[in-house]
């Protein structure tokens, strides 16, 4: 019986086609595939030693390839970065024969899945056809994983007991809002997971999400076929479900979909692209939904951001002076025991690959409307943004309480959490 041709032969013969044909110049190098398989081994090591989400091989205009990871939220150069021009078609071609796509397409993108080594968690290997060649990206798939719970997710208490206290009244909307990377998507699998129980039928409506809880059914959207939420909203509202997690809510369709699901007594679970909690309920409103299907309908809202944390090995004082009041209008009169101590930024040590960053710090705020607040927002609900706001710590303030423990920086703080 005749062995499998090696990928490495197929690679060079692969080469050896196109040796003479017009493109020969710019495939013109001695391609030698065994450094180039080291270097796609040393490429995918690296991606889990720097615990890396993704790995981003873009080429330059000299022909060179910029490789860079996505650490913490952030992208850092590979320690391999930039590769040399004469790499960048064989380590693209190797890539994707260990993704299974077609080696001779590359005006096309292409997406496929990698596994390698004792990991068994995929990676998605995305190309983009760019000005200057195959942009590759490969990202980590952690399927199948369950989702975390509330308790895990690392909200302050008083939040905890909040979100809980919404999740145990009757059902209704649930908006977690936030860019995108914000987790906002693991807030409501969260969520999801306290509500499901045998008891209850639920199905999650997303695009490629990977959690994966057992009795939930999950359909799959797919832009490229056109079956998007607001498609599979139609057919499933009048279904038997008592808990749907939703995608993005990105059209008037969709939220008014979702308003009447929740109306109509399920639960719905969604991803909002507001700024703050408060910011939501006015898109509600602004989008055209009654104030008082609003003031019926929804539950809680939960605005989440990841912050960078500040590598503790390497972190070190600021000298200026904090300026709360500026930041943080409230803040001291709020939190009295805040004490005036000096912030703390990044500087970058080995363990921290020189960002001075490392890790994710969640936080959240969290607003539950009771009764008087419900019966105001039906009634007048222009008027009401800052009887909604009392009482609620803002994004800001509670990412101003983590920088004052040293945990994260002021240019976190600032740049990732809505100011006055
Ligand atoms: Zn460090």
């Amino acid at each position: 019986m005749n062995e499998p041709p090696d990928e490495f032969d197929w690679l060079n013969a692969f080469y050896r086609d196109l040796e003479g044909c017009e493109e020969d110049d710019e495939l013109g190098v001695d391609v030698d595939a065994s450094p180039v398989i080291q270097l796609v081994d040393q490429l995918l090591a690296e991606l889990v030693s720097c615990e890396a989400s993704s790995l981003h091989l873009l080429p330059q205009a000299d022909g060179s390839v910029a490789a860079r990871l996505r650490v913490s939220g952030v992208l850092v150069p590979s320690r391999h970065h930039p590769l040399a021009s004469s790499l960048r078609l064989p380590l693209t071609a190797r890539l994707k024969i260990v993704a299974h796509l077609d080696i001779a397409e590359r005006q096309r993108p292409q997406r496929g899945l990698l596994r390698f080594g004792k990991r068994r968690e995929p990676l998605r290997v995305t190309i983009t056809p760019t000005r200057h060649g195959e942009l590759l990206v490969l990202e980590f798939l952690r399927a199948g994983q369950a989702p975390e719970t509330l308790a895990q997710l690392g909200l302050q208490p008083e939040d905890l007991a909040l979100v809980q206290r919404g999740l145990r009244s009757s059902p209704g909307l649930v908006l977690a809002c936030g860019p995108r990377g914000s987790g906002r998507r693991t807030f409501l699998w969260a969520c999801l997971r306290a509500l499901h129980g045998p008891r209850r039928a639920a199905m999650s409506l997303d695009y490629g999400s990977l959690q994966e809880l057992e009795g939930v059914a999950q359909v799959e959207l797919r832009r490229e076929t056109g079956f998007d939420l607001a498609d599979a909203l139609r057919q499933q509202l009048h279904r038997d479900h008592d808990v749907l997690l939703l995608c993005q809510l990105d059209s008037l369709e969709c939220t008014q979909l979702a308003v009447q699901a929740a109306l109509d007594g399920h639960w719905v679970l969604a991803r909002h692209n507001t700024s703050d909690a408060v910011a939501s309920i006015f898109r509600l409103l602004d989008m055209g939904i009654e104030p008082c299907f609003v003031a019926d309908s929804l539950r809680l809202v939960v605005a989440c951001r990841l912050l960078r944390r500040l590598c503790a090995a390497c972190r070190e004082e600021t000298t200026a002076e904090p300026d709360y009041e500026r930041w943080c209008p409230g803040f001291l009169a709020a939190y009295p025991s805040a004490v005036h101590r000096r912030l703390c930024r990044p500087a970058g040590c080995e363990g921290c690959g020189g960002s001075g960053l490392k890790g994710v710090l969640p936080i959240f705020e969290s607003l539950s409307l009771d009764a008087n607040q419900r019966r105001l927002l039906a009634m007048s609900p222009y008027n009401q943004a800052d009887s909604l706001r009392a009482g609620l710590r803002s994004l800001r303030a509670s990412a101003l309480l983590l920088a004052q423990q040293g945990l994260t920086s002021l240019d976190e703080v600032l740049g990732k959490t809505p100011g006055p």
